[in-house]
């Protein structure tokens, strides 16, 4: 997708790598001026905001204070993407209290103080768009994944009720729901097996790939979903349809 985010500022959470880094290269081709965020990958997100002509900045964005920070930095952030996210996989009666915290911290938390923190900027504008990175799994759930599933149904929530907080203002947020993507994030997790596996379930028989969901932030970000809000789009190859 080209043009489309012409003058605007996009912020990508763990914006430099993996799904990340494909959304931060498509919001760039869309016009948009990208900060592409990073909490320890500093090489990566420099290459990243290199290759685009963005800019990288650190944050760790489960720290409010941090993130409140970072934003009066940048100035205006007129696209949000919250796509930073980790895992600590067990099975539940495994699965510590720090792992439980540390993903919901990550993936859900970081959510609520990136959206307040450029809120008022994009009610002042009146224009605002935020995608979140949510996940089959929020939908589904997966055995050994209590917390990120809960995680992630969490932020399928909160993007409705956001959805409904300030539509009437002309800021939309959607989140979008990857199947499998091979990335550093999967890489740790998931054998070769499992991801055959995957695939043979898979209608389009194949696995994911950042682009693939790069593409979906993209389209909600462009001119063209601009009447599309609270809508939880699956970018699975048709794994859960
Ligand atoms: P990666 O591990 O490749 O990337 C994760 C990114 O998040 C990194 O850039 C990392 O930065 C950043 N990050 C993690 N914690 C923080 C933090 N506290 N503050 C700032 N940045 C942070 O994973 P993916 O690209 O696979 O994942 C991207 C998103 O997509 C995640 O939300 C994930 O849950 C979701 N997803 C992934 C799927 C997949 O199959 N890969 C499927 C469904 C959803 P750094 O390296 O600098 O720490």
């Amino acid at each position: 997708m080209t043009g489309g985010l012409e003058d605007r500022t996009a912020l990508v959470t763990g914006g430099g790598k993996g799904i990340g880094r494909a959304i931060s290269r498509a919001l760039a081709e869309m016009g948009a001026r990208v900060v592409v965020n990073y909490r320890a990958d500093a090489d990566a997100a420099e290459r990243t905001a290199h290759e685009i002509g963005g800019v990288a900045v650190r944050c760790d964005v489960t720290d409010g204070e941090a993130v409140q920070a970072m934003i009066k930095a940048i100035g205006r952030v007129d696209v949000l993407v919250n796509n930073a996210g980790d895992v600590r996989d067990n099975l539940l009666l495994r699965l510590k209290p720090d792992d439980w915290e540390h993903v919901l911290r990550t993936d859900l938390t970081s959510a609520y103080h990136t959206t307040r923190a450029v809120m008022s900027g994009m009610l002042r504008a009146r224009w605002g768009r935020i995608v979140n990175m949510a996940s089959v799994v929020g939908i589904t759930g997966n055995p050994g994944q209590a917390n990120y599933a809960a995680a992630k149904a969490g932020l399928i929530g909160f993007t409705r009720a956001v959805a409904r907080e300030v539509g009437s203002r002309g800021i939309t947020c959607n989140a979008v729901a990857p199947g499998y993507v091979r990335t550093e994030l999967t890489r740790g997790s998931m054998t070769e097996e499992m991801v055959a596996e995957i695939v043979k379930r898979t209608p389009l028989q194949r696995e994911g790939t950042p682009e693939d969901v790069a593409a979906a932030v993209a389209f909600l970000c462009s001119p063209g979903a601009a009447f599309v809000t609270g809508h939880v789009l699956v970018v699975d190859g048709g794994l859960t349809c």
